[in-house]
């Protein structure tokens, strides 16, 4: 019996949300008991893989197959079946994403396991498995109790928190996996893929600095990306923003738009419409900065600061620089 945990690659190197899956896979297994397996799809660098040690695990199955280079979550959920087949996993862990939830809903029917998306929290594990989530676009939290033989979590951003100072220096051992594909899962298949030209991706940052209409414009947007850059931060956007073609669409937060977790999240002239809450409401800590002290989102807030956003950005990038 074991936890196994899949992770998404980035350049042939565990992305960071991943990692801390792995993390919260060991976290479990240190209850249920049983190995921690990593399972790694398409091209990786060894070296790369190893590392998962450090964050728990024990081995890295990991399947090169040429096929699996680009994201298929049919496969995918085929291969990662095989993979909890093999290793007789009753745990299974994906980071939230959307090839996460794809993968997850797939292999959750193929195993007949329960599936819980969106976790927040470790398991309590008892004489029963219950698992919090949240609900409502993160307003609410429910407890729900999974009752199947092989359980799947998709596990939110920041549920367990990694100080990198602190992890281990174990290294994982990697096995090469060969899981059987089918033809029927590459009907459609992803020829290439062209990234959008993002410094930092906002899923993964720790930090995003996000503009709303109060910008006024895409020629005033200096500020905030200087204010970005101090402090090593993503940049966001609300809605109208991005269809006003002020930012670039894979800049747009909220309901519609990308749902964000960082540790720490800056509006800047954003009001706070419930659309736009939908997708920040999972960063650790809000800083709202808005000239209209009576602007919703101050009631979400962590810190507000009232006022000019041309006046307020300029002031924040100095401190940022002195810090
Ligand atoms: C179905 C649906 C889905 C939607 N999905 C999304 C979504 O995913 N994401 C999203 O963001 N929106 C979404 N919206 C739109 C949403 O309802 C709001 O209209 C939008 O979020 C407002 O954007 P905003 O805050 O940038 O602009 P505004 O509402 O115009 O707010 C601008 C704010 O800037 C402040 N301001 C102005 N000047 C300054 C200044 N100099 N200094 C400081 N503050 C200043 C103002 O006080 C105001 O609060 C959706 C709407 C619908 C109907």
């Amino acid at each position: 019996m074991s936890v196994l945990i899949y992770v998404e690659l980035d350049n042939g190197s565990i992305k960071k949300t991943s990692l801390e899956a792995v993390a919260y896979g060991a976290k479990v297994a240190e209850k249920t008991g049983g190995p921690v397996v990593v399972l790694a799809l398409g091209q990786a660098d060894e070296i790369a893989l190893q590392k998962a040690g450090n964050y728990g695990a024990t081995k890295v199955l990991h399947a090169a197959d040429e096929k699996l280079t680009h994201e298929n979550s049919l496969a995918y959920a085929d291969a990662l079946s095989q993979a909890v087949t093999q290793e007789n996993s009753k745990v299974i862990i994906l980071s939230k994403s959307g090839l996460g939830d794809a993968m997850a809903a797939r292999a959750a029917a193929k195993l007949k396991a329960g599936i819980v998306s969106g976790v927040t929290a470790l398991p309590e594990i008892d004489a029963t498995f219950k698992v919090k989530r949240g609900i409502f676009t993160g307003k609410a939290f429910a407890t729900t109790e999974v009752k199947s033989d092989v359980k799947i979590l998709v596990i939110k951003k920041n549920v367990i928190e990694i100080d990198e100072n602190d992890v281990a220096s174990a290294q994982a051992t990697v096995e090469p996996f060969a899981p059987q594909l089918r033809e029927n899962d590459f009907q459609a298949s992803v020829i290439s893929v062209e990234k959008a030209n993002l410094e930092l991706s906002l899923t993964e940052a720790q930090v995003i600095v996000s503009g709303g209409r109060g910008m006024k414009g895409p020629e005033n947007w200096q500020p905030l990306l200087d204010l970005a850059k101090a402090l090593g931060a993503a940049t966001g956007c609300s809605k109208p923003v991005s269809d006003l073609d002020w930012r670039p669409h894979h800049e747009h937060i909220g309901q519609t738009g990308i749902k964000v977790a960082p540790n720490l999240y800056i509006a800047c002239g954003i009001s706070g419409a419930i659309q736009h809450l939908a997708g920040v409401n999972g960063s650790k800590c809000i800083v709202v900065i808005n000239k209209d002290p009576e602007a919703p989102f101050f009631k979400s807030a962590d810190y507000g600061i009232v006022g000019d956003v041309f006046e307020i950005l300029p002031k924040l990038t100095e401190a940022a620089k002195k810090l």
